[in-house]
């Protein structure tokens, strides 16, 4: 699904590289914890699978695509594939939930019809039947995010990307929006979520790989949020 190559990468007018050689393959309907300290390279790896940064050295491989030879016009077509979600929702606040989710659909030029069916469908499975109508500000930041993550799926992604997606949320909403994930994840959905949550990654033992300074310092199929070997 996704497979980095020896991937260094090297912002422009920066002395250090934020990632390097950071080498990893995760298959189809794996969930990844991605974590480390805040600037360990995090979002950079997520933004890259999004292809909204390339690779200084190496390869990212996503979906069968090997994203340095996409060309600039089959950027809006790969990224159907891909849904993202982030720490501050990123929500358009004069539209509707309804609207919100409608919009990357109508975007991408799916039919009213589509539309009409599958916007209600992925707001009953974030459990937020009920709130079409409501805008952004009417809403608390649980649910503003599982607006954001029904909007993310409304294209039925293989890949759910999650940067931070509760660390602007309380614990008791945080483990809902977890739940939400693992459950997308039970679904068929590979789920890669970068997080500073250590609960969450020593409660769910899945695969962890985490970063240090841009470096890649452990890959465990069942890890905690601390290095247990
Ligand atoms: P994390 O998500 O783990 O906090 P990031 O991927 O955001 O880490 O950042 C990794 C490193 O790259 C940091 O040193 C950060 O300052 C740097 N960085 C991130 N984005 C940019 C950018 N657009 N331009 C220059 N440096 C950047
Ligand atoms: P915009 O003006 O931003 O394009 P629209 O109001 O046209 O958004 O809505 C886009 C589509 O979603 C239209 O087909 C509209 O009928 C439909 N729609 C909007 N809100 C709802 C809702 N609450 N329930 C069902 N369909 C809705």
């Amino acid at each position: 699904m996704i497979r980095f190559e020896n991937v260094t990468k090297r912002y422009r007018g920066t002395a250090k590289p934020a990632l390097t050689d950071v080498d990893f393959e995760v298959l189809r309907g794996e969930f990844v914890f991605l974590v480390g300290a805040s600037g360990s390279g995090k979002s950079t790896c997520l933004r890259m699978i999004l292809r909204e940064e390339t690779p200084s050295e190496g390869r990212v491989v996503v979906l069968g695509r090997d994203l340095r030879t996409l060309s600039n016009r089959k950027v809006p077509y790969f990224r159907r594939h891909v849904g993202a979600v982030f720490q501050d929702f990123r929500l358009l606040p004069t539209k509707t939930v309804f609207q919100n989710v409608a919009f990357t659909l109508q975007v991408i030029g799916s039919s009213r019809g589509f539309i009409q069916q599958a916007v209600p469908e992925v707001l009953a499975l974030v459990g937020l039947a009920g709130k079409e109508k409501r805008f952004p500000h009417e809403l608390s930041g649980g649910e503003q995010q599982r607006v954001a993550i029904a909007r993310a799926l409304a294209n039925r992604p293989q890949i759910l990307l999650a940067d931070e997606p509760t660390g602007n949320l309380d614990p008791a909403t945080s483990v809902d929006i977890m739940q939400l994930l693992a459950r997308i994840n039970a679904g068929g959905t590979t789920v890669v979520m970068a997080t500073h949550e250590a609960g969450f990654v020593d409660q769910m033992q899945r695969r962890v790989i985490e970063l240090s300074h841009g470096e890649m310092v452990r890959d465990e199929r069942h890890g905690g949020y601390g290095d247990t070997s």
